[in-house]
């Protein structure tokens, strides 16, 4: 993972010594002597995180980040404040002022990497979002981030694994009852607990008396379902040999004990933002995928998924010798119903007409809106008789009850209907829906509100 590092501090020394750590990591390494300075490479150089002094000269981080975050341009850069070793004032200061997380003079290069790692992931959620609800704005879809991004996060399920009690409730009651937290000594039965894919945080100890933490985290990493479930292991102090091993299996993020609470709830809620982006990307790939292949009036299938299912039919009609046939359907008359009742009422007529055709077909036949009020349906393993006897049953649905439109009466409505089956191997989806269309035109030249098959 490679990201833009911007390293702020107003002595060179600790600068060029972050630089050479984090340039040795494959980071792309920016530098700011000051607060102003900062301020004006954030805009300009646009990093993916800020490394972030808290003693400067002038402008301290603290107000720096407090700029940073009243920012709107830039304000979802996370900021790391490095403060002094065990200035717990420093960390409650950073924290109202926006700060995303700390790290402690002198900067051991486990937590330096495991931060800034932990951080530039969930920018590149929170960018990749953000470019997504971009193209959703431009497609007039409702947005989704801003309950992701205003910060107060719902209660979240948290499962502690710990077998000492005292440490265990300790860390829940860190919490004062912002979470959903469940206390459980036994991996095994941790395991299963975070098997069923419900919490979204797990927090496990790494000096279990009964157990070995460690190898929780690399069977919660090799389960689909917990494979991204963000995992924190509490270390034992200065035990940085355990903690590599953690991060290389996949933990998340560490706290070191004795635990301090304000770094506790800044990383918990750093893991949460993490997950609930990683959620939101999910829904919306599904939902995207949704839009590709649906019509958005009807809720069928497009024309483009049809014709590569209608390819994927006849590919295994030729394979297995059975038959396969389509229906186009067009609506007659349908230019009169917009024109004499409005378009509003045309398209209640083709929501209704379409709800009809899924109601009477079966569960493996497929149907499309071809295109304006041209509908297809596709039928594998059906002749031509049997794909004439569904294409009946559809006339009849449309043309025996009437059709609400709204406002006013209900109306009459008739539908005309072409069917063609496949015929041979070398038949394809074209030719077998310009078969079936020349049919359905023969349907409207002989009266309409009729089935007609090719051939
Ligand atoms: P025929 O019996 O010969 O099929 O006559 P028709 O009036 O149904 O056919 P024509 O192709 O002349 O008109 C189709 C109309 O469908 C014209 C077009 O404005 C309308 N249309 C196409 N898409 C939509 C839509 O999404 N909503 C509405 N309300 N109307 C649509
Ligand atoms: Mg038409
Ligand atoms: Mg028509």
């Amino acid at each position: 993972m490679s990201a833009r590092v911007l390293v702020v501090d107003d002595i060179p020394a600790n600068v060029k010594l972050l630089e050479a750590k984090l340039t040795s990591e494959y980071f792309d390494v920016i530098s700011a002597r000051n607060g102003p300075e900062a301020l004006a490479l954030i805009r300009d150089a646009r990093p993916d995180i800020v490394l972030l002094d808290v003693m400067m000269p002038g402008m301290d981080g603290f107000e720096v980040c407090r700029k940073i975050k009243l920012d709107p341009a830039v304000a979802h850069t996370p900021v790391i404040m490095v403060t002094a070793l065990d200035q717990v004032t420093d960390r409650i200061t950073g924290l109202e002022a926006g700060a995303d997380d700390f790290l402690t003079k002198p900067v051991v290069d486990v937590a330096l990497f495991a931060r800034v790692r932990s951080l530039v992931r969930l920018k590149m959620m929170t960018d990749e979002l953000r470019l997504r609800e971009d193209t959703g704005k431009q497609l007039g879809l409702p947005p989704q981030l801003a309950e992701v991004e205003s910060g107060a996060l719902a209660a979240a399920k948290i499962l502690v694994v710990e077998d000492r009690q005292l440490s265990a409730e300790r860390l829940a009651s860190a919490f004062g009852g912002r979470h959903d937290v469940r206390i459980e000594p036994d991996i095994e039965a941790a395991g299963r607990l975070l098997s069923d894919g419900s919490f979204d945080l797990a927090i496990i100890s790494l000096a279990l008396r009964e157990a070995d933490g460690l190898r929780l985290c690399s069977h919660l990493r090799s389960l689909d379902v917990t494979r991204q479930l963000p995992i924190l292991v509490l270390v034992q102090e200065g035990d940085m040999a355990r903690l590599a091993r953690a991060l290389d299996i996949g933990a998340s993020d560490y706290l070191m004990r004795p635990v301090d609470n304000q770094e506790l709830l800044a990383r918990v809620r750093t893991q949460l933002r993490r997950k609930r982006y990683a959620d939101r990307l999910r829904e919306h790939v599904s939902r995207s995928m949704a839009l590709a292949v649906t019509d958005p009036l009807t809720g069928l299938f497009n024309r483009r998924y049809m014709s590569s299912h209608l390819e994927s039919t006849l590919n295994r009609s030729a394979e297995t010798g059975k038959p396969a046939a389509v229906m186009v359907l067009d609506i007659d008359f349908f230019k009169a119903i917009n024109d004499s009742l409005g378009h509003g009422a045309g398209d209640a007529v083709l929501r209704e007409f379409a709800a009809r055709i899924g109601r009477n077909i079966r569960g493996f036949d497929l149907a499309c809106r071809y295109g304006g009020e041209e509908f297809v349906v596709v039928m594998p393993d059906t002749d031509s008789k049997t794909g004439c006897m569904v294409a009946e049953r559809l006339r009849r649905a449309m043309a025996t009850e009437q059709f609400d439109v709204g406002t006013g009466p209900p109306i009459d409505l008739t539908v005309s209907i072409g069917v063609a089956a496949c015929s041979g191997t070398d038949d394809t989806p074209d030719a077998l829906i310009e078969r079936a269309d020349k049919a359905l035109y023969t349907a409207k030249r002989e009266g309409r509100n009729r089935v007609i098959a090719a051939d």
